[in-house]
């Protein structure tokens, strides 16, 4: 099947991002969210993100028209009936992901493919809220999606061959990099990524170094673009808290215990950039 029409859940900082490389790539999109707001302010971020584009010469005004053009939004799931493949970006609730799937599952063809934008809640465990877990698989764009290439590619328990080829097809349709891996907690990115964080928390904790220094070692001693600490304030300590209680609790290691000082920053209510404070202040 030609996948030519793509439905996104969540018009927040993913869908938005996965709805604009969708339209670029040449896909009709249909991008619903729960109310007129989100929709509309996941709107503005395309355009400036598209504008964005055609101000450094990466796209011309003809492509940003056209990618616009192919993206309606709605507040209807009704209106993804006709849709060939779902990429679903809501919040990070598994409850609210498998109601979202389970209604889509009633209205659209046997054949579409349910793909998701979880960080950390198990694929497999989606899958069985829908009559379809050979077409379901996880699809972990990164932030921004429009500029990070990597695209994880979550095989669950029961994903198909067939899925996991057409959404690799899709994905290099997108400009990215597809890499595929298998569903355990964290997948890889996040259970490579989130342990380095907060071990970087620990060596706060007990004065090894500095914010600055921790942050300076890891970025001249090994080429990382930003430091731990940066890169924990860019995504948010709740969610670094989240994504460490996940690893926790689905291998039972202590090794993945999340570091108490990150527990009482988000307790404190500092989570980094969105707040104002994190480990830097902004
Ligand atoms: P966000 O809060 O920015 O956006 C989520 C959107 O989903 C909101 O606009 C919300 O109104 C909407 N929503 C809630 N219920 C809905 C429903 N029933 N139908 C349609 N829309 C609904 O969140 P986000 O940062 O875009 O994250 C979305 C998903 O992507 C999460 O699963 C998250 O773990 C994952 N993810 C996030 C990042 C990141 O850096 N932000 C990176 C990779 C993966």
């Amino acid at each position: 099947m030609e996948i030519k029409k793509i439905g996104v859940l969540g018009a927040g900082t993913m869908g938005n991002g996965i709805a604009q490389v969708s339209a670029l790539s040449g896909h009709d999109v249909v991008m619903r969210d729960i109310e007129d707001g989100f929709l509309e302010n996941g709107m503005k971020a395309v355009e400036k993100s598209l504008t964005k584009g055609v101000e450094k010469g990466k796209l011309t005004e003809e492509q940003k028209q056209d990618a616009l053009s192919r993206i309606s939004t709605t507040l209807n799931v009704e209106d993804l009936k006709d849709v060939d493949l779902v990429v679903e970006a809501v919040i990070e609730d598994a409850d609210l992901k498998k109601r979202v799937f389970k209604e889509l599952d009633e209205l659209v063809r046997d054949d579409v493919i349910f793909a998701t934008n979880t960080s950390s809640i198990s694929i497999t465990d989606l899958a069985s809220a829908t009559k379809r877990p050979d077409k379901f698989i996880g699809m972990h764009f990164m932030n921004p999606v429009p500029i990070m290439k990597l695209v994880e590619i979550i095989r669950g328990m029961e994903t198909s061959d067939e899925t996991t080829r057409a959404v690799f097809e899709l994905s290099e349709k997108m400009g990215k990099i597809p890499v595929e891996v298998n569903d355990y907690p964290g997948f890889v990115a996040n259970r490579v990524l989130m342990p380095m964080i907060n071990e970087a928390i620990f060596c706060v904790q007990e004065g090894v170094g500095t914010v600055e220094s921790i942050d300076s070692v890891m970025k001249l001693g090994m080429n990382h673009p930003l430091g731990p600490l940066q890169v924990a304030d860019l995504i948010g300590l709740d969610v670094c808290l989240h994504i460490m209680n996940v690893l926790h609790e689905g291998f039972g290691d202590p090794k993945y215990r999340p570091c108490p000082l990150l527990k009482k920053m988000v307790r404190a209510g500092n989570l980094g950039r969105k707040t104002g404070k994190g480990f830097y202040e902004y």
